[in-house]
């Protein structure tokens, strides 16, 4: 079977400000429209190792991206190329590290803000560059490119969690605003992109700690949210999952068969 796919990553959003702040999506959880697991977030708890750990299924230390400042593109196969070149179509708004890892590197904005090019792993492409890049804007950017090219995958990506977290840490009403702003934010699509028959996820990269940063080993750093919605994913209710699945499980809900990304998932009990 095969649908669309949304993956959302709420950069550096820790998983029980999630629980506690996202009242929208925890609306769907409370009604058994969507399901939370909590995930331990692969070390180093930074952002562009573990983007890659997401989009690839694989381990920082397995993928060798181990810190922000390796600008180099992946050498794995990833939900993008996995999609790409079974003729999917794939389409991303996100910072430009996402960009540098799957197009082309090193990024020039005025360059490179727009991307479309069915040879690009990323075909349709709309990155930003500021960490305060309005969270409204970027939804309204992931929105027009769902619209006007109709992505098999489109990947979602709002960096003003992660800013706030920096700025005030985990403990401040900042940080917890922006975590309950962007929750608003998302409802006003999620009820649509259901109806469309969309498969959902929201996660994080990793967490925040209360020194406005992360890369460690802290509980509150490495945990993360997953939110599920859709009915693809109702199999995976009692199970334990880990950060290193969602590749494979945004695999298959796109029907990609033999993507080698299927890792043995356990029993929650
Ligand atoms: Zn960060």
């Amino acid at each position: 079977m095969s649908n669309k796919v949304i993956l959302i990553i709420l950069d550096g959003l820790n998983y029980q400000v999630a629980r506690e702040c996202m009242g929208c999506l925890m609306g769907y959880v409370e009604l058994s429209r969507a399901q939370l697991h909590k995930l331990v977030c692969e070390l180093p708890s930074l952002s562009r190792p573990l983007y890659e750990t997401i989009l690839t299924g694989t381990r920082p230390l397995d993928h060798g991206v181990l810190s922000n400042d390796m600008a180099r593109r992946s050498h794995q196969n990833s939900i993008f190329s996995l999609a790409r070149d079974r003729e999917k179509t794939t389409a991303a708004a996100a910072y430009y590290m996402f960009s540098e890892l799957y197009n082309h590197g090193p990024f020039q904005p005025l360059e490179d803000r727009f991307q479309n090019s069915p040879d690009q792993l990323i075909q349709h492409g709309l990155f930003y560059w500021l960490d305060h890049y309005p969270d409204s804007h970027l939804f309204a950017d992931a929105e027009y490119l769902r619209t006007a090219y109709d992505p098999d995958f489109l990947l979602i990506h709002p960096m003003n969690v992660d800013d706030a977290g920096h700025h005030h840490g985990l403990l401040s009403s900042e940080y917890r605003k922006a975590a309950r702003s962007v929750d608003v934010q998302m409802a006003e699509y999620l009820s649509g992109w259901l109806e469309a028959g969309y498969q959902i996820m929201v996660t994080s990269d990793h967490g925040m700690n209360g020194m406005c940063s992360h890369g460690g080993t802290l509980a509150e750093e490495r945990e993360v949210p997953l939110f599920l919605l859709g009915k693809t994913f109702d199999h995976l209710r009692s199970m334990q999952l880990k950060q290193l699945h969602i590749c494979g499980l945004v695999c298959e809900a796109l029907g990609i068969e033999q993507h080698g990304k299927l890792l043995p998932i356990s029993s929650a009990h």
